[in-house]
This record gives structure tokens, C-alpha cells and sequence, in this order.
């Protein structure tokens, strides 16, 4: 992950009231530059480098600080880096295989969402959008 990256994590545990140690520092870059990864693929990719109890209670603090999100697929579900670290995007995922693909740049849908926003009288401070699915290998399969 970048210095930028690692300095904003460290300002908002910080500001928190919480410091930057290896636990937080290690799930943060397996988060970062990745697609979304289940509990099950973030304890197989940590191991060797964290044990499981210091990844669930850094994920649940991450959670709380609102760094990590999590995008459910059915009533699974998957953590990624919240925008606060990376670049505001959105999903499209397959409700069939898990699959999920990353929506970036799309700014006709960022200026839609802010204009309706202000229709009704608000600004926007965020947003989330998921469009579920089925991906073309999986609608080839179940058709
Ligand atoms: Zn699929
Ligand atoms: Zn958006």
C-alpha cells in the first residue's frame, strides 16, 4: 500500500486514540489493491503473520472506525477497504458464485445520485450502490 495510505491509517487510528501496530498494519495492506476477501480468505492469507484472534478484533476495530466495509453477497459476506483509504467505488457482484467486479470513474452515476440527493432537499455525504446478479459465465450455466 502507498505512504499516503499507511499515514491516513495511522491519523485515523490515532485520532481514535488507537496506535498503528503490526495487526492493523498487516490486515490493512492484505485489504489494500485486492478484490474483496472473505473472512475465510483474509485468516489463510494473515497466518503466518498474525494469529486469528488479533485479525478478527482488527477487522471488528476497523469496522468500527469505518475503514473496512462489508459487501454481502446472499447472507455472506465479504471486507474490503472503505473509501476513507481507497477511491469511492461501487460492486457489481454474482449472487451465483461470489464473483465481484469494481465499478470505478463512473461519474454519471456520482453526479445522478448527488442531483437526486438535492431534490430532495439534501447534500450528499455518501453513498453506496451494489447491483446484484448473475455474471455471464453463471447466466450461461443457469439458462
Ligand atoms: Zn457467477
Ligand atoms: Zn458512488
Amino acid at each position: 500500500m502507498t505512504d499516503e495510505s499507511l499515514r491516513l491509517l495511522q491519523k485515523v487510528l490515532k485520532s481514535n486514540g488507537y496506535s498503528l501496530t503490526q495487526p492493523r498494519r498487516v490486515v490493512c495492506s492484505l485489504l489494500w489493491d485486492t478484490e474483496p476477501l472473505s473472512m475465510r480468505e483474509l485468516t489463510e492469507r494473515s497466518k503466518d503473520l498474525i494469529d486469528r484472534a488479533s485479525l478478527y478484533r482488527t477487522v471488528g476495530l476497523f469496522e468500527k472506525l469505518g475503514l473496512v466495509q462489508r459487501i454481502y453477497i446472499g447472507w455472506k459476506y465479504k471486507i474490503e477497504l472503505s473509501d476513507v483509504l481507497t477511491h469511492h467505488h461501487h460492486h457489481i457482484s454474482c449472487l451465483h458464485c461470489g464473483k465481484i467486479v469494481a465499478i470505478t470513474e463512473e461519474k454519471e452515476i456520482e453526479s445522478t445520485i448527488a442531483s437526486l440527493a438535492q431534490r430532495h432537499g439534501f447534500v450528499a455525504a455518501n453513498h453506496q450502490l451494489e447491483v446484484r446478479g448473475y455474471c455471464a459465465d453463471c447466466s450461461a450455466k443457469l439458462a
